[in-house]
């Protein structure tokens, strides 16, 4: 999508501190911290949000799981532990319109979210 942040930073349009990256998914560092680790997995396609996702996308979602156990395990914070989170929409919270997964760790994190 040409118009879309998140499109132009998988395309290394608008550069990023990048953590992973292979044919099907980014990890890159969050410009605005929440945690001591704040990073973003996405998918390269375009897909506006979760509530976009379809059966078809059961093998992206799976490698985007197992690419945070991984990338958390090299990041020293599996045992400490982290929260995957991903905002839908206006309530959800989402201020960008491509499917993104924050990973925050680093910190004891609050317990329900604001
Ligand atoms: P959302 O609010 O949609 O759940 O999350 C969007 C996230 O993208 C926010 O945490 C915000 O800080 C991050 N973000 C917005 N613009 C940029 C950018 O240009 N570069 C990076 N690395 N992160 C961004
Ligand atoms: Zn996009």
């Amino acid at each position: 999508m040409t118009d879309c942040l998140f499109c132009k930073i998988a395309a290394g349009e608008i550069p990023s501190n990048k953590l992973y990256e292979d044919e099907d998914l980014l990890a890159f560092y969050d410009i605005d911290p929440q945690a001591p680790v704040h990073f973003l997995v996405i998918p390269k396609r375009h897909i506006p949000s979760a509530a976009a996702l379809t059966q078809e996308d059961q093998a992206l979602l799976g490698k985007v799981f197992s690419t945070i156990a991984r990338l958390c395990a090299e990041l020293g914070v599996t045992e400490g532990g982290y929260r995957v989170v991903t905002n839908v929409g206006k309530d959800g919270g989402q201020s960008v319109p491509h499917l993104h997964f924050h990973v925050l760790a680093g910190r004891s994190l609050a317990w329900p979210p604001g």
